[in-house]
C-alpha cells in the first residue's frame, strides 16, 4: 500500500478517492475520522491520507491527482515588470500605468 495524497481537508481527500475509484484504482483512506483522537495521537496520524492498494497503479493515481490538484502557484496571476520602463505592475494590468507599454 502506498500513500499518494494527504490533506487536512477531508472533503478534498474524499473527492480524490472517488475520482481514483471511478478510474478503477483501488484505494484506502486513513484517518478519515479526522481529529477525534488528536489528543492521543501524534500529529501525523490524524491527517486524512489517501493510499493506493496496488503499487502497479501508483503512477496512474499520481497523474490523476496531479491533474486535479495542479501546482498551487498557477492559480494566482503574477505581478510583472514593465519591459519599457522597469516599474512594477499589478497582475491585473495589461499595460504599464507609467509608460503604456504592453505587457510582454
Ligand atoms: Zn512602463
Amino acid at each position: 500500500m502506498i500513500k499518494v495524497f494527504e490533506d487536512f481537508d477531508i472533503a478534498l481527500v474524499g473527492h480524490y478517492q472517488s475520482v481514483l475509484e471511478s478510474n478503477g484504482i483501488a484505494t484506502f483512506m486513513k484517518n478519515q475520522f479526522g481529529t477525534s483522537g488528536a489528543g492521543e495521537l501524534p500529529f501525523v496520524e490524524v491527517v486524512p491520507q489517501l493510499w493506493v492498494l496496488n503499487e502497479a497503479e501508483l503512477e496512474r493515481a499520481k497523474a490523476l491527482i496531479e491533474d486535479l490538484h495542479g501546482p498551487d502557484d498557477l492559480k494566482q496571476a503574477e505581478a510583472w515588470v514593465c519591459p519599457g520602463c522597469g516599474t512594477s505592475q499589478e497582475a491585473a494590468f495589461s499595460h504599464c500605468w507609467n509608460c503604456s507599454s504592453a505587457r510582454d
